[in-house]
């Protein structure tokens, strides 16, 4: 495998190098470089999305048909690693990268044409209902369930930990419409609107105090029959399509690689506590190399799942080993900020958020007083998405054979 770029894909990385230097707004940067949470708030990344869209760069990892730019796997890996440098916020992955591409692979033509561009004027913003409480690892014992009457479906149970679903208008949801031979086999994937009386929304708080996840309680909601993906019990093959994307449909070694490259900057300028910086300390050296070795591993195992989808082959199990690496680099990275700020770091700030005018003043500086609530807050990365005992799993059985 060639990871030289070749001189059009050097082209192509300048032209949105420019793109980004003269059109990513700073408050967006500053608002992307100070939220803890996975997701910023819907607010920044519909100014963000809203340029890109103008641009025609916002899907673009959908196909050309669907309103995707045509790029290849390289040109999308190019794109995602220049906007991780410029600071650029994750674009909103429940709708633009979990049900957009169930809806152009498994959605009748009517489904396309009404959600698409739902999607990308940024009209609606979805939130993804699978975990149900006994039903997380174990997803099959989901309870929730559709029963059809006529031309729609009447919808009870719960769903929880459903992210940002406080600010989605839709929720796509694994629901129970049948009881088959296999668990599996009587589930459905069903669209839904939350602006409905049948359905609440109870906040959960996550340990560092952010507002991210939710409990959505469903007491005789409706859903419209149109709005079933595929067949009735179509929702465990689609739902599995939907969690190869979660965990490997984009790259994470850029994000990493921008965030080391932060830490490496600012430990020049922090103290290593016997009147030199941090940054010639052995041991943080140490450590830093460390990562970084694990960082450039990931970014190589990424770069040759994107030979193999170029070459048509599905990512398949793989992607649960960049789920599982990106989530205990993440966690890594997150620690050494804390551990570069000292005592700066361990402060935990309530007030949300911390960008903007009201944001609170920094003790040391807005780096510092991020790393707290985002060490905190990326515990959940070897959680959601499923959590790494179940991916190692996968690959100790798609990938390892064992
Ligand atoms: C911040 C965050 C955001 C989330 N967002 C969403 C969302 O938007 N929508 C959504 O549907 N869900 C969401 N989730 C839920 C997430 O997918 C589940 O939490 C996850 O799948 C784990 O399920 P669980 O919490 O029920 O834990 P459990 O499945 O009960 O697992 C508990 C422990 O047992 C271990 N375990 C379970 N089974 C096995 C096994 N077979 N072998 C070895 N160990 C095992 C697990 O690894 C874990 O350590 C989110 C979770 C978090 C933390």
């Amino acid at each position: 495998m060639d990871l030289a770029l070749s001189s059009s894909e050097l082209t192509f990385r300048d032209k949105i190098r420019t793109f980004l230097a003269e059109h990513l707004p700073q408050h967006v940067r500053d608002a992307t470089a100070a939220s803890p949470t996975v997701f910023v708030e819907p607010e920044i990344d519909r100014q963000w999305g809203a340029l890109l869209h103008r641009k025609g760069w916002l899907a673009y990892q959908w196909p050309e048909d669907v309103g995707g730019p045509g790029w290849s796997a390289i040109q999308r890996y190019i794109f995602e690693k220049e906007c991780a440098l410029a600071g650029a916020p994750n674009l909103t992955a429940l709708s633009l990268k979990l049900v957009a591409p169930v809806i152009y692979t498994f959605g009748t033509s009517a489904q396309k044409s009404f959600y698409l561009p739902r999607i990308l004027s940024g009209e609606d913003y979805w939130c993804q209902g699978f975990s149900e409480p006994g039903a997380g690892s174990d997803l099959a014992s989901l309870q929730c369930k559709a029963v059809r009457q006529g031309n729609k479906y009447i919808v009870n149970g719960t769903k929880m930990w459903t992210t940002h679903a406080h600010h989605a208008n839709k929720i796509f949801c694994l629901l129970r419409t049948g009881t088959g031979d296999k668990r599996q086999s009587g589930i459905s994937f069903i669209l839904m609107d939350m602006n409905q009386p049948g359905i609440g929304v109870r906040p959960i708080y996550t340990l560092a105090g952010d507002r991210e996840v939710n409990q959505v309680f469903f007491d005789n909601a409706v859903a419209q029959a149109d709005d079933l993906i595929g067949e009735e019990g179509d929702g465990w093959k689609i739902a599995k399509f939907l969690l190869e994307n979660e965990r490997g449909g984009s790259c994470h070694a850029p994000k990493l690689l921008a965030d080391l490259n932060a830490i490496e900057v600012a430990s020049t300028m922090e103290p290593d506590g016997y009147g030199g910086k941090l940054s010639e300390d052995l041991q943080w050296k140490r450590r830093v190399a460390r990562v970084r070795l694990s960082v450039e591993a990931l970014e190589i195992i990424e770069l040759r799942i994107l030979a193999n989808i170029s070459k048509g082959r599905a990512p398949g199990a793989q992607t649960s080993l960049v789920k599982l690496l990106a989530s205990n680099l993440r966690q890594d990275i997150d620690l050494l900020a804390v551990d570069l700020y000292g005592d700066f770091g361990l402060q935990l700030e309530p007030i949300r958020p911390l960008y903007g005018d009201n944001a609170p003043p920094p003790l040391h500086s807005r780096a510092a007083q991020i790393a707290g609530p985002r060490y905190l807050n990326s515990r959940a990365w070897s959680i959601f998405g499923g959590t790494n005992e179940v991916q190692a799993n996968i690959i100790a059985k798609s990938v390892l054979r064992l």
